[in-house]
């Protein structure tokens, strides 16, 4: 006998939302340390940044959602508008994958095939490229 919150499916679900609380609580502390403006105290720096100048894609991620967490929408897109952007896609595949675990289904999120990751990487790389070429437009605001 097994129930839907019981054994496998309890621990899916608790890993769904064990998940979610630690980005939540993550997000809290962001929002809590303030000066998101500047850099947050305690945050590690990049090590590509710190090593090499450069702002790798995900620079200004944990600023962005810090700003995010104020309601300052602009702060967070001029931090990390690639992070903004995947942040809603990564909310709506996270409560999708706590629901089907709930329901002891799989997660119904379609698969991403290579095409979707080269694509991704693309968008990655010409992110990174663009927002370390001062020279570029946008890329002022494209850095962190
Ligand atoms: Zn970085």
């Amino acid at each position: 006998m097994t129930g839907r919150v019981g054994g496998r499916v309890g621990g899916r679900v608790a890993a769904w939302v064990g998940g979610g609380v630690a980005v939540g609580a993550a997000t809290a502390w962001l929002h809590h340390t303030g000066g998101y403006a500047v850099a947050p105290a305690g945050l590690l720096t990049c090590p590509l940044h710190g090593t090499t100048g450069l702002w790798c894609p995900f620079c200004g991620g944990l600023r962005c959602v810090a700003a995010l967490s104020h309601g300052d929408l602009a702060a967070a897109a001029s931090f990390n508008v690639v992070v903004l952007v995947l942040l809603p896609v990564l909310a709506v595949w996270w409560a999708l994958g706590t629901r089907a675990a709930w329901a002891g289904r799989p997660h119904p999120w379609p698969r991403v095939g290579s095409r979707g990751y080269l694509a991704l990487g693309v968008v990655l790389l010409v992110f990174t490229v663009w927002r370390n070429l001062p020279a570029v437009p946008l890329a002022g605001f494209l850095a962190p």
